[in-house]
């Protein structure tokens, strides 16, 4: 049985003139909801003291575990507003999952999954307001997370630590219509090494990525893309999505799990593919392969994919030395067809036929 998070009802909501405003244009991670959802897990007594309350600042001790040490973990997942005005996750049990396998890599305790699921459906419910009537793409974005809140400056596994969902409305990603990114292929930067902390869901990585975003963008590019550490040449990601190749003969490509992040979207959009007659492989592709595909069309397509922009078109890379085209240029037709299949069944526009959809 999962655990119940009893309500308190802020005492001063956002008005409801605010909130209109903001969701009218609510960008990404700007605006936070009226309310969140915590837990405290001490060695001692286990999980305890689910709620919901008022969205509120924590207080923490200067050696609070996570401030020194990173122990921390973190989701993103959205809820979506269908035309009947009911509202829904998508996959979030794989959130759920991909939660407790972060939590294991990261020396973190496991929340049992259908706690996990509880925090983000209790939290939804208290703000279902300000889950957006969706015009073109808009969610309320969800942010589970759990760190290690004891005060103690030894490094060793936490005896204390907080689980909390937070709520944030999310516009859509292109507000200008489909556009394609360029995707700077760093070689200075390496984001993950074998056995470390690539395929989970931690601060530290996104802290260490930084500095690879900021050459990307010393370079006119959009992201960073990462090769892999053994200096094989690998692709892996972006900074914060999964990479997808489309070729000429009918395959959807991307690089095998390992050092990535498993993305719920990357898993969808192999099902998606799958169904819409692409021969999915998940392989090693080399940005040599890659480039020479480019160049002889027969890489036709490529995208990246993730929760927050769902499918984001690639059309170029560059690198030191290098910069090419894939296709003419222009976000291609299956990456577009890809991604409106994915919306409509967030949405509710086509059928649930895998039963991703759980209603809140
Ligand atoms: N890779 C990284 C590094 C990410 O941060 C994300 C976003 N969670 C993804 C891939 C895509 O994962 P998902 O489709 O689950 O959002």
């Amino acid at each position: 049985m999962a655990s119940e998070y009893p309500l308190t009802p802020t005492t001063s909501p956002t008005p409801a003139a605010e909130r209109a405003r903001i969701l009218a244009a609510p960008g990404f991670g700007r605006y936070f909801t009226d309310h969140m959802a915590t837990a405290t897990w001490s060695a001692d007594l286990g999980w305890h003291g689910h709620r919901v309350g008022p969205l509120e600042p924590f207080s923490l001790h200067p050696s609070a575990a996570v401030l020194h040490y990173a122990q921390e973990i973190f989701e993103g997942l959205k809820a979506y507003r269908h035309a009947d005005g009911t509202v829904w996750l998508f996959r979030p049990e794989e959130n759920a999952a991909r939660f407790a396998r972060s939590a294991r890599r990261m020396a973190l305790p496991q929340l049992p999954e259908e706690d996990f699921l509880a925090g983000v459906e209790a939290l939804v419910r208290a703000d279902e307001p300000w889950v957006p009537v969706p015009g073109n793409e808009e969610s309320l974005y969800l942010r589970p997370f759990m760190f290690a809140s004891e005060a103690f400056l030894g490094v060793r596994p936490a005896t204390q630590l907080v689980f909390s969902v937070i709520a944030s409305p999310a516009g859509p990603y292109f507000a200008g219509g489909l556009t394609g990114v360029t995707l700077w292929v760093t070689s200075t930067y390496s984001r993950a090494a074998r056995g470390g902390t690539g395929a989970a869901k931690c601060g530290g990585n996104y802290a260490g990525g930084l500095a690879a975003q900021l050459e990307a963008e010393e370079h006119g590019c959009d992201q960073v893309l990462y090769l892999d550490s053994a200096g094989e040449g690998n692709l892996e990601e972006s900074g914060t999505m999964n990479l997808c190749l489309i070729t000429a003969d009918g395959r959807l490509i991307t690089p095998p799990l390992g050092t990535i992040l498993e993305g719920v979207t990357r898993d969808t959009l192999l099902t998606l593919a799958a169904e819409a007659g692409l021969t999915c492989q998940q392989r090693p592709i080399t940005i040599e392969e890659l480039r020479a595909g480019a160049a002889d069309g027969t890489v036709t397509e490529v995208f990246a994919a993730g929760t927050a922009a769902v499918v984001t078109p690639v059309i170029g890379f560059k690198g030191d030395g290098y910069a090419f085209t894939v296709g003419d240029g222009e976000p291609g037709r299956q990456t577009a067809a890809l991604r409106t299949r994915v919306l409509d069944i967030q949405y509710g526009r086509a059928e649930d036929a895998h039963g991703w959809l759980r209603r809140v």
